[in-house]
């Protein structure tokens, strides 16, 4: 039997969205091919039960760890013992902040997920056109997560012309982002939110189009919509968006419930963060193709970005189905 190339620690935020868990074994896959060892974790949105898992890698041994985190400025502390330990530290997915203490980044396009997001909505309100004045409401991640801020401006930079000229009313009068956060990026804590915002500001209106972050938070915000009244013929449900093209929402998709959803394969993040670690660890230098977006308040952290895809009704097939991400069976029609 051969001898393990040595131990790699795989820190993932939570097990409460699809895209994690699917992280996650991706990459154990992918680094027990090479000979690597893994030890695997969730935080289950903890950050102390993050720091503890890390902490835990270190001290078993890792060689090195990657870490999709909870809170992106609360790992100064636990990433400078891994570099005292000489551990490699990648962040996945999330960049994490305030320490000099990470080696490389392995993410998508941040500031392009909410981008496609936006152009989403003006295609689909034909903003360019004739479309508008519409009501739109805004929603965001998690404010402890680096990407959420990055996904809000990419949206903003689309929407704020059409804020600005009237075509698109805020009736909250929430723009921003610290107001329209979703701890935890919870889709229940969405949903309460869309249900007060529903019962002051449009008593005798409609909301047209929703801004939402990613699959859960739409979903929940659909739910208080239904509840109150929306999806049917002459209350047709708002335009609506999202990110990770979950089941669920590419159920709801297809079935006309959500309009979009960013498509953003893991399978090919999870390759990037192995090829990264296992180049690192044989004294090689990863690539990488970004190296000026991603400062993390203490460097510019060297990154390699994927590209993030819009999927809607018209190429869930041919993105999801054909790429063999999910099957038309899965997805049920
Ligand atoms: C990820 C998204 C995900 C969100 C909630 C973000 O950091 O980039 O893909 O939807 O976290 O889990």
């Amino acid at each position: 039997m051969s001898v393990s190339a040595g131990l790699i620690g795989v820190a993932m935020p939570t097990t409460g969205s699809d895209r994690w868990i699917a992280d996650g074994e991706n990459m154990k896959k992918q680094f027990e091919l090479l000979g690597y060892q893994t030890d695997v974790q969730f935080a289950e949105d903890k950050v102390d039960d993050q720091i503890a898992q890390i902490q835990a890698m270190v001290d078993g041994g890792a060689k090195a760890v990657i870490v999709g985190a909870v809170d992106g400025s609360a790992l100064t502390g636990v990433l400078a013992k891994a570099a005292a330990a000489d551990v490699e530290v990648i962040a996945y997915d999330r960049l994490i902040r305030d320490t000099p203490d990470i080696d490389y980044y392995a993410s998508f396009d941040n500031f392009r997920v909410g981008v496609l997001q936006a152009d989403y909505l003006v295609k689909t309100l034909k903003l360019t056109k004739a479309g508008g004045p519409y009501n739109l409401e805004l929603f965001a991640g998690d404010a402890k997560d680096n990407n959420a801020g990055f996904f809000f401006d990419g949206a903003m930079s689309v929407l704020q012309p059409y804020i600005s000229s009237g075509k698109l009313e805020i009736r909250s009068g929430q723009t921003a982002f610290a107001k329209v956060t979703t701890e935890g990026w919870n889709g229940e804590v969405a949903g309460e939110r869309m249900t007060s915002l529903l019962n002051s500001d449009y008593a005798g209106t409609d909301v047209d189009a929703v801004l939402s972050p990613y699959d859960g938070i739409s979903r929940g915000i659909i739910a208080s919509l239904q509840k109150k009244g929306y999806g049917t013929r002459n209350k047709p449900l708002p335009v609506i968006t999202g990110q990770d093209a979950e089941l669920d929402s590419v159920k709801a998709i297809a079935d006309g419930t959500q309009g979009q959803t960013v498509y953003k394969d893991s399978r090919e993040l999870a390759k990037v963060a192995v090829q990264m670690t296992d180049s690192l660890l044989s004294g090689g230098t990863p690539e990488v193709n970004d190296t000026k977006q991603y400062n993390n308040g203490v460097k510019d952290v060297a990154s390699f970005l994927l590209q993030p895809v819009s999927v809607d009704k018209d190429n869930y097939e041919s993105v999801l189905v054909d790429g063999g991400y999910y099957t038309a069976d899965q997805i049920g029609n």
